[in-house]
């Protein structure tokens, strides 16, 4: 088992720089997942850990040691791609000890490796069989199983579940939580899936454009995301945006007024700001309610899904594109042309300021 550390990492492809100077600590026995929108990095990152690419300035460090120059097979980690790359003529077995064998690990000790890795990942009884018997969550096994043998100190995933169907993703996940679980070992997760990087990880680092916008827990990011950047992207379905004009800013609360006159009071520490500042208000769509008596914003359905459990509503609102996103109870009613009166708690509004920062939230959990 080892920490990760970067210290001031930048990677460059001749002119064009891809990672911006990243600053990481990845705990020795953490489950981390990079996050963030296609091209933004995460993968690149993933590949300097591993030492498919060389770093352009920066330091490294695995478990304690300085690995800018030292090649993948010795900075004692396993990756796993998206292609499982399995070697189709051989069986199971010799797909996961390949790797030892060449090492010329003895007989018994790979032996031993390969039941191991079979019995935690549940292939024991597909052995014998070869990678074109097998469903594509059963070939993701092997090539999990094929870095367990080698005992990594760090595992390394880059989105191993994206060539698998919807259930078989959500199977999968929770076999890569229990993996986690039973072998306590470092990992460190590449998805571009916010769902499977909130229900993965101990912390989560949101990437965009080659720079680290927020590093945190999975409900730090979802209470308190430090910019209108994360607090887009992590929530399912996306938070929504509000323009608005500040109309009173104190440490304990800020009152603010929308494009149609509406006056909103959140909750946070608008200390900083001042009467008069442009705002963006966000609002989760599982946190509208429908009346009371303040709070209120007035608008009109224009489409609505039911999804069974839950009915997702997109209302008009003046200064909103794409409608407002808010989602109910399934149980409840709502019809396309119905007017909403809809209830912004206070405690659930999330507020930024004209750069993009989040006033910190009082009424949410620290
Ligand atoms: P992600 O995994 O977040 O989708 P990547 O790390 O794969 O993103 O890529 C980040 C950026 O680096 C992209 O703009 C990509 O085009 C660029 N990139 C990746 N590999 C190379 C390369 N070998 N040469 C030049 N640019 C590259």
């Amino acid at each position: 088992m080892a920490d990760v550390k970067l210290h001031s990492v930048v990677k460059a492809y001749g002119e064009t720089k891809i990672l911006h100077g990243i600053d990481l600590e990845i705990r020795d026995g953490e489950f981390m997942v990079f996050v963030g929108p296609s091209g933004c990095g995460k993968s690149t990152l993933l590949r300097t850990i591993a030492g498919l690419e060389d770093i352009t300035g920066g330091e490294m460090r695995i478990g304690g040691r300085l690995v800018n120059d030292v090649p993948p097979a010795e900075r004692g980690i396993a990756m796993v791609f998206q292609s499982y790359a399995l070697y189709p003529h051989m069986n199971l077995y010799d797909n996961m000890a390949f790797g030892l064998k060449l090492a010329k690990v003895p007989k018994d000790e790979i032996d031993r490796a390969v039941r191991y890795a079979a019995r935690i990942l549940h292939i024991e009884h597909l052995l014998e069989r070869k990678p074109k018997d097998l469903s594509g969550g059963q070939r993701q096994r092997v090539a999990i199983g094929r870095a367990i043998v080698r005992k990594p100190e760090v595992f390394l995933f880059d989105e191993p579940l994206s060539n698998l169907d919807a259930a078989l993703r959500v199977r999968m996940r929770y076999e890569f939580a229990k993996l986690h679980e039973d072998l306590k070992t470092t990992m460190v997760y590449v998805t571009h899936d916010q769902v499977e990087a909130m229900t993965l990880a101990d912390r989560i680092v949101v990437l965009s454009a080659g720079k680290i916008e927020q590093v945190g827990t999975p409900l730090e990011l979802y209470e308190h995301p430090d910019n209108l950047f994360v607090a887009g992207f992590i929530g399912s379905p996306r938070m929504n945006f509000i323009e608005a004009e500040l109309v009173s800013a104190a440490a304990d609360h800020a009152v603010l007024r929308l494009s149609d006159g509406a006056t909103i009071r959140a909750h946070v520490d608008a200390s900083r700001a001042k009467a008069g500042d442009k705002v963006t208000l966000g609002l989760r769509p599982e946190h509208f309610e429908v009346g009371g008596d303040a709070n209120l914003i007035s608008s009109t359905v224009t489409f609505v899904e039911s999804l069974g459990g839950v009915t997702h509503a997109y209302c008009a609102y003046p200064g909103v594109e794409e409608a407002l996103t808010c989602e109910f109870d399934g149980r409840k009613r709502v019809r396309s042309g119905d007017t909403l009166q809809l209830h912004l708690p206070p405690d659930l509004c999330y507020l930024f300021d004209a750069q993009g920062l989040a006033f910190k939230r009082l009424g949410a959990a620290a």
